[in-house]
């Protein structure tokens, strides 16, 4: 049996360049992972491949995100081995912070430990381009700059130590409606984002998501919850992915606490206080 943990991601920065033939869209983004995490226990006395995860919201057949991982990697290693995934998820579903694709990516290297590293770390990348924009990402397990549909990535080190609480508000937000609606203009094309991110000030002024306006105009109390987050002491405040978990940046975890305690009483929210995983 093998017990592992599944973390989450934020985008820190997004920005949306053009929509392509294939449907997808190039982006620009900095993604950071960070320690809010599913915990996923593969069991192997099994002759098919199954998921369970109690979450009513979460698929338990082949449109699992880590059963499609799972069934890939199997396939890849020319076996048709079994293996029994439980999902005891923690990270909101559909919320913008990437668990379907985590899960996929964990369950990618947990069952590449099992098959003594038949595969490169390479190779689980591809592998996980193959089942999701997002699923590399949490094969490379570290801040990022994300380029093409957020699969290209080159690692941004030196990151400012920083704390975030995170607001799960409890809406349901479809990426594709966010993405269908999102206006682009030609002048996006070209855009570089600021790869160096030294100080707490750096991080504040990289804080901007293309996808907020049209996840905020859809559901405005967005806004104050951004602002609550600013009132209660963050550095600035932002939309993580489609959304709708907001998050708030903080240069000191006592103030990220200070804030977690004051919100928490303010709001029938999913409220979680993180660090980035650097
Ligand atoms: P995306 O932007 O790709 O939709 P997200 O981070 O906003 O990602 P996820 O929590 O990954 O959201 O869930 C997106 C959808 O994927 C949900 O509707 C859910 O039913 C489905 N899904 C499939 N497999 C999983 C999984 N293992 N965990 C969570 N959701 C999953």
């Amino acid at each position: 049996m093998l017990v592992i943990k599944s973390p989450a991601k934020i985008n820190l920065f997004l920005k949306v360049l053009r929509r392509r033939e294939d449907g997808y869209h190039d982006i620009v983004s900095v993604m950071c992972p960070i320690g809010l995490f599913d915990n996923i226990t593969l069991s192997f006395d099994v002759p098919k491949i199954t998921v369970q995860c109690p979450d009513p919201r979460v698929p338990e057949d082949s449109s699992n995100l880590a059963y499609k991982a799972a069934d890939l990697f199997m396939k890849k290693c020319g076996v048709s081995d079994g293996v029994r995934i439980t999902i005891d998820k923690v990270i909101p579903v559909a919320a913008g912070l990437g668990g379907g694709s985590s899960n996929a990516a964990s369950v990618l290297m947990a069952l590449n430990h099992q098959y003594n590293n038949l595969f490169t770390k390479e190779s689980l990348m591809s592998m996980a381009r193959e089942i999701g924009a997002d699923v590399p990402f949490f094969i490379f397990q570290s801040p990022a700059k994300a380029t093409g549909i957020g699969d290209r990535l080159t690692p941004l080190n030196g990151l400012p130590p920083f704390w975030f609480v995170l607001i799960y508000p409890g809406l349901e937000v479809s990426t594709v409606y966010v993405y269908e609606n999102l206006k682009l203009t030609k002048s996006e094309i070209n855009y570089k984002v600021p790869t160096l991110i030294r100080t707490f000030s750096d991080l504040k002024q990289l804080l901007h998501n293309d996808l907020e306006q049209v996840t905020l105009q859809k559901h405005p109390e967005l806004e104050d919850i951004k602002r609550g987050l600013v009132e209660s002491g963050a550095g600035g405040a932002l939309m993580s992915g489609s959304g709708p978990t907001i998050f708030g940046i903080f240069d000191t975890l006592d103030k990220a606490r200070a804030a977690y305690r004051s919100i928490s009483t303010k709001g029938n929210w999913d409220l979680f206080l993180a660090e980035p995983l650097l």
